[in-house]
């Protein structure tokens, strides 16, 4: 089984990373050990922009991963950016081990709605689902209800499923190795 680190880069939603821990469990069949945290990261902060370079925050990461965790995922509350993007919900090392997410976004407060957390930790464990499968080498997926699907907002967010589609989920089959258990329990012939 895979064990993937989890770490919050400074002061992070608790309920927040218990959805992380939880997805990454049953959807990877993942051993999830929380680590840190980490420092806020300041030394990422642009500001002209007045975001955090999520391009930053993953070389630091990487510096700083566990070394007997074979992912290391990273969550924090800043609204982060690459470059070319005026944000973006996370960052990954395509096959890789490192992860950025980030909760700011993910928020029906930020774009001045009414708190929903329901709606809010559905969409942590999509983003979660996402990144950390960009670093079992998926990249983003035309399915548009897969969650690899690529999100340049929320609405796209929303309209994804929670799971990976059958392409995408041969695809991590073969990354991990073994077939995580929630895939395992939907796969038809089962006799428990
Ligand atoms: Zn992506
Ligand atoms: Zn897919």
């Amino acid at each position: 089984m895979a064990l993937i680190a989890l770490a919050a880069a400074g002061v992070v939603d608790g309920e927040a990373l218990d959805a992380a821990e939880v997805c990454l469990a049953r959807g990877l069949g993942a051993t999830v050990h929380r680590v840190g945290p980490l420092d806020e990261p300041m030394y990422a902060f642009d500001c002209a922009r007045g975001q955090y370079s999520s391009t930053l925050m993953l070389r630091d990461a990487i510096a700083r991963r566990p070394t007997d965790a074979a992912k290391f995922l990273v969550v924090t509350e800043r609204d982060i950016f690459i470059p070319m993007l005026s944000f973006v919900f996370g960052q990954a090392q395509l096959g890789g081990a490192v992860a950025i997410l980030s909760l700011a976004r993910l928020r029906l407060e930020f774009y001045g709605l009414g708190p929903n957390r329901g709606l809010f930790l559905s969409r942590v464990r999509k983003e979660t689902l996402h990144e950390v499968g960009h670093t079992y080498g998926l990249t983003h997926c035309e399915d548009t209800g897969c969650t690899m699907a690529l999100s340049t907002g929320v609405r796209q967010l929303d309209v994804k499923g929670g799971g990976f589609c059958s392409g995408c989920a041969i695809l991590l089959r073969e990354a991990l190795g073994y077939v995580p258990p929630e895939e395992a329990s939907n796969l038809p012939g089962g006799t428990t």
